[in-house]
């Protein structure tokens, strides 16, 4: 068993300007990494290769790749008041898609094989026509029907522990009973979706499981409740694979959040979500980068999470 970390310093060329969402974010996880000589030795480091427009559009509708594309070109800064783009973010999106689906395709080689992508942009709320909230295309979902069509993996959960709700990747898959998307958020908060009365439709009901939280819930409360919802999941969803829209926004002192999560939760999310991948997915879990805006927090948050997908 090993854990692959896939990165790139081409994600650091995705300019932002003053914005919270920026390039030192990726530095302050690597460089916390490397401090930890034990962990970072047992990591196995991938370069991620760019996602192919089909695997994109297997969640996106084709203008969107066109105009995000054509705005680069053109130079163009803002894609809307929250998400900017520079000339080569188009590149860098589809670099973080690709870290998506090279994550699939090296935990599907072999059994219990992890994978964390240290990615931006990040990807929840890219909506299938959309790029909204610092995100441009969706990795979490790039790389969920990326399985499902390479591997022919039946059914994904997608766990997202962001602050934000990852409206998104909930809309992508609203009717589809084959990719269950569960996430725990700040409630009432951006983007304003993610109530517990959102549960999916058709095909697609009672796939999709919010658990909202009033801001300030306490850690253990918090916990409680996403252990809690893992728990009714893996009866009624055992999944192939599980993939955790690992957002660290909801630490405790993140600059955007209002949630009370300490590093020592985030390491036993992560070991309550190894758990259940280990019982029905081959332990096959992938880890990618949402948000988390404490440069001085989101390296010791990443660490906890890594060292327990160990
Ligand atoms: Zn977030």
């Amino acid at each position: 068993m090993s854990v692959s970390l896939i990165y790139d310093s081409a994600y650091l060329k995705h300019e932002t300007g003053v914005h919270p969402e920026n390039a030192r974010r990726l530095e302050a996880i690597l460089a916390a990494i490397e401090k930890d000589e034990s962990l970072a030795k047992r990591l196995v480091r991938v370069a991620p290769s760019p996602a192919h427009n089909e695997d994109i559009a297997r969640c996106h509708r084709e203008e969107l790749i066109y105009h995000l594309e054509s705005l680069c070109e053109r130079g163009e800064t803002y894609v809307d008041e929250d998400t900017r783009v520079s000339p080569y973010s188009f590149e860098v999106a589809r670099l973080a898609a690709g870290a998506a689906t090279n994550a699939v395709d090296l935990v599907m080689k072999e059994e219990g094989e992890r994978a964390f992508c240290v990615i931006r942009p990040p990807g929840h709320h890219a909506t299938i026509t959309n790029a909204m909230g610092f995100c441009l295309f969706n990795n979490a979902a790039i790389g969920a029907r990326y399985a499902q069509a390479k591997y022919g993996v039946e059914r994904v959960l997608i766990v997202d522990w962001d602050v934000h709700h990852g409206n998104g990747t909930q809309e992508i898959f609203w009717n589809d009973p084959t990719v269950f998307y569960f996430s725990t958020h700040q409630y009432p908060y951006y983007p304003g979706t993610g109530s517990a009365g959102e549960r999916g439709a058709g095909k697609g009901e009672g796939t999709t499981l919010n658990i909202p939280l009033s801001m300030g819930t306490l850690a253990r409360d918090h916990r409680q409740a996403f252990t809690d919802a893992l728990h009714v999941i893996e009866r009624h969803f055992p999944p192939d694979l599980v993939i955790v829209s690992a957002g660290f926004d909801s630490r405790r002192g993140d600059p955007l959040g209002g949630l009370m999560l300490e590093d020592a939760d985030f390491s036993e999310m992560t070991k309550e979500v190894v758990r259940l991948a280990e019982k029905h997915a081959s332990g096959r879990v992938i880890g990618l980068l949402e948000g988390g805006y404490g440069l001085d927090l989101l390296g010791g948050s990443v660490r906890s999470h890594i060292s327990a997908l160990l």
